[in-house]
């Protein structure tokens, strides 16, 4: 049983099933085991100025 429990890598909070998240675009962010999933572009938004990224943007999914 691996029931996978998606979380903002920002606050921490759960994302519920069928609830939209936030993917960073850059690669170094969606590769190996890490794979930041924001809760809302705040969130994303937030992790820019520790990533330092040239230029980002995020992607839309639904969880
Ligand atoms: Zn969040
Ligand atoms: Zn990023």
């Amino acid at each position: 049983m691996s029931e996978r429990v998606v979380k903002c890598s920002m606050c921490g909070k759960a994302l519920r099933p069928g609830q939209t998240y936030y993917k960073c675009s850059v690669s170094t962010c969606n590769s190996g085991r890490l794979r930041l999933s924001f809760c809302s572009p705040g969130c994303w938004d937030a992790h820019l100025p520790t990533a330092r990224h040239r230029s980002a943007g995020y992607t839309e999914h639904v969880n």
